[in-house]
């Protein structure tokens, strides 16, 4: 078939295929424990359920980039956790993170630019940047996950038009350090690089020595500014996020939402009104979640051959299985077999690594660590 050649340069997301797959093993009656899950299991808070319960009748368009009261509650939050005066017209509302990073990056990118990202990096960075016609330039992050200014000095050059930092990072749970992010603000100084901060587990933390990386940037006028409601609030179906940068790039990003998905749905908005309305509950969600990160560890101490940190952040693992294989999507292969399934590290660019996620109930940690202790020692 004559299709377009940039599907061919592009491969299904494997973090949401293997979940789909997982969950359609267990659904066919296979015993399949999935801890590839990247979004929380916990149901939606019952005081959204309510809100949105009783707005069902709404059922009109909204503005193209959201609500106008929307945007300026999520302005309102930015000043708060940011220190950073923005307005409603900084603003635009999205259908998740996703697509606030894709539209960002239709906004600033042309042929022939570069962006790096710091590996392991999301699998879907990757993509984007392709998608958008310019070129991912990848920068390992230090033995720590850190950012490591040596690797970034390397690649930058007069083809980088943007850096995207994730912190807390997926796949690793770690942060970016303040000294790294004080080293990386002064080499892009006086450069016209914009620096995409995507703080889509900022408020997933475990470590109070946490700084976003926003904090860093030298220029707010480069600074494009990720988040959602997805991940901190039990909401990755709901669809809803939003990206704050300089208006002419918002311009560029409701054109682009204009002809293409239009608004984000209604009642997602209306639920993300709450959340600012009524404060979020991630402490509830950080509390449940820092029990099982503690469970997660004792039980992989006792697993020889393999090493790891406690993630500081988020809700992943993510475990170094090298000395016992190196190919992972083979090993993912071997252990979903067996009835687990977790996401080899060749999704975020880290082949040796896996990654387990933590937001599953106790008793299916306990046993899908038991079905991943016995595959590590036969293997
Ligand atoms: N960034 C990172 C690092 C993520 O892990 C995800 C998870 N899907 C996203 C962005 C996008 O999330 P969503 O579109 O659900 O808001
Ligand atoms: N970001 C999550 C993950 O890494 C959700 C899946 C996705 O959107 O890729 O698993």
């Amino acid at each position: 078939m004559n299709l377009n050649p940039k599907t061919k340069l592009i491969i299904e997301s494997l973090t949401l295929k293997l979940n789909s797959l997982a969950n359609e093993l267990s659904a066919k009656g296979k015993n399949i424990i999935n801890l590839t899950a990247g979004e929380l299991d916990f149901p939606t808070p019952l005081y959204i359920q309510k809100e949105v319960k009783n707005k069902v009748n709404l059922n009109k368009y909204t503005p193209t980039v959201g609500i106008s009261t929307l945007k300026h509650m999520i302005a309102g939050q930015i000043y708060k956790d940011y220190k950073w005066k923005v307005t409603a017209e900084n603003v635009a509302v999205t259908a998740g993170g996703k697509q606030a990073l894709f539209e960002s990056m239709f906004a600033i990118l042309q042929e022939g630019d570069e962006v790096i990202i710091p590996t392991p990096g999301w699998v879907t960075y990757k993509y984007q940047i392709i998608l958008n016609n310019a070129k991912p330039i990848l920068a390992p992050l230090n033995k720590k996950f850190d950012l490591d200014i040596k690797e970034i000095q390397k690649v930058i050059s007069k083809r980088t038009k943007a850096i995207i930092l994730n912190s807390p990072n997926n796949p690793s749970g770690s942060f970016y350090s303040a000294a790294s992010l004080i080293a990386l603000k002064k080499i892009i100084k006086n450069k016209a690089i914009y620096l995409i901060v995507d703080d889509i587990y900022s408020k997933i933390i475990y470590d109070k020595t946490y700084r976003t990386p926003a904090l860093f940037a030298p220029q707010k006028k480069y600074l494009i500014l990720i988040n959602s409601f997805s991940k901190s609030q039990a909401l990755a179906g709901w669809r809803v996020g939003y990206v704050i940068a300089n208006k002419e790039i918002i311009q560029a990003v409701t054109s682009y939402q204009s002809h293409t998905t239009g608004n984000v749905s209604l009642l997602s908005q209306i639920a993300a009104q709450e959340i600012i309305k009524k404060g979020d509950k991630t402490k509830k969600f950080i509390q449940i979640l820092k029990k099982r990160r503690k469970i997660v560890a004792k039980l992989l101490q006792t697993i020889p051959r393999i090493s790891y940190d406690l993630p500081k952040g988020a809700f992943y693992y993510f475990i170094n299985v090298s000395r016992i294989e190196t190919n992972t999507e083979k090993f993912c292969e071997h252990l979903l077999e067996a009835g687990l399934a977790l996401v080899p590290g060749e999704a975020f660019g880290s082949p040796g690594f896996v990654r387990l996620s933590f937001s599953a109930s106790t008793s299916k940690l306990i046993k899908g660590i038991k079905i991943f202790k016995k595959i590590c020692k036969k293997y």
